[in-house]
């Protein structure tokens, strides 16, 4: 039968391969600390290994528990969670360990259902914790298990819509033997061979049992309906100096970057800013001018921010330059194109 086959040689490969990394217990090791999976899951889900990983480091060292990280002020958290993108994904963090902290006397729940009821917890999340921290039966199907799965099995559907099939395609190799290390073992798969461009199908474990291999045109799948452009957005970000010091307002605590620190921002709207529009949308009138433009990508739309830079006076949070960096990313490329 397949199945066992594939499982054998994706584990065999697994044990001798595993990808060294800071939240993890090993192959066929003790479970791994739930806490640090947890975190780690989160910050994966939207940057990439290299950069998450000083992130994961600086926060368990600072909060080595999730009761310390459940105990800090909302401000040391989302400050320390700039650069890492999509903020509201702090606040869920911080939701999460508060009511692990205060509902669950600091330990996380050990099934997918216990995990999955903590507030923020989506199914992926849960089922990677459930089955990575406590080797539960889960099934753990993100992008690069997507993409695995399309493969293996050519499927011709294609994505989103492909999704729910993909899905129970996954499901169905998940057994009772190993499903931490089967779950580290696909995601290990698709990071490091069957990458979304150029897979390294001629180093693949499972290259015997894959029906894209076999075709010849692994790279094609997943199957992608055509995607629309993201939207386009324009504002403009306003770097007022005085001194040694920049001024920073606190963005309000709903929406995009909310609670975050950043630069004064004109609206970010469909149409691009002129230089009389820009400066009459200024917070304080001084002599503006254009510094430049930096871009920036968000999830769901792209932005164009031009950089108009005074030196002047107004109520804000002043901050010496080297103490930017905390910026979240947008704020920090606009600050340092306005200041050269
Ligand atoms: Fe991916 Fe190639 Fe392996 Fe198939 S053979 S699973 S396409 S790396």
């Amino acid at each position: 039968m397949t199945t066992p086959a594939l499982r054998a040689a994706l584990l065999a490969w697994y044990d001798a391969n595993a990808r060294d990394l800071p939240w993890r217990a090993g192959p066929g090791a003790a479970r791994a600390d739930p806490y640090r999976v947890w975190l780690s899951e989160v910050m994966l889900q939207q940057t990439t290994v290299p950069h998450a990983t000083p992130y994961f480091l600086s926060f368990t060292r600072r909060w080595p528990t999730v009761s310390d990280l459940a105990a800090e002020a909302d401000g040391e958290v989302m400050a320390a969670w700039a650069g890492l993108g999509y903020y509201a994904r702090a606040r869920n963090l911080l939701a999460c360990a508060r009511a692990v902290a205060a509902e669950h006397g600091g330990v996380f729940p050990d099934t997918e259902a216990g995990l999955r009821a903590l507030p923020g917890v989506g199914a992926y999340t849960a089922a990677a914790v459930a089955a990575i921290a406590f080797d539960r039966e889960a099934n753990v199907v993100d992008g690069n298990v997507e993409r695995v799965m399309a493969r293996l099995f050519a499927v011709e559907a294609p994505l989103p819509d492909a999704k729910p099939e993909l899905k129970r395609l996954a499901a169905d190799l998940v057994t009772a033997d190993r499903p931490g290390d089967w779950a580290q073992a696909l995601m290990d798969l698709g990071a490091t061979i069957c990458r979304p461009k150029a897979p390294l199908c001629e180093r693949c474990p499972v290259s015997g049992f894959c029906a894209a291999f076999a075709r010849g045109d692994a790279e094609s799948f997943p199957r992608r309906t055509k995607k629309a452009d993201r939207p386009r957005r324009f504002g403009v970000a306003y770097l007022l100096t005085r001194d040694d010091e920049v001024a920073l307002v606190r963005r309000p605590p709903k929406g995009l970057l909310g609670g975050m620190l950043g630069l004064p921002t004109s609206e970010w709207r469909g149409r691009p800013w002129t230089d009389d529009e820009a400066v009459e949308a200024a917070p304080v009138s001084a002599r503006w001018h254009d510094a430049g433009e930096i871009k920036h990508v968000f999830t769901h739309f792209s932005l164009t921010l031009r950089v108009f830079r005074a030196e002047g006076a107004m109520a804000a949070e002043w901050t010496r330059r080297d103490g930017l960096a905390a910026l979240p990313s947008v704020f920090l490329k606009a600050a340092r194109k306005g200041l050269g």
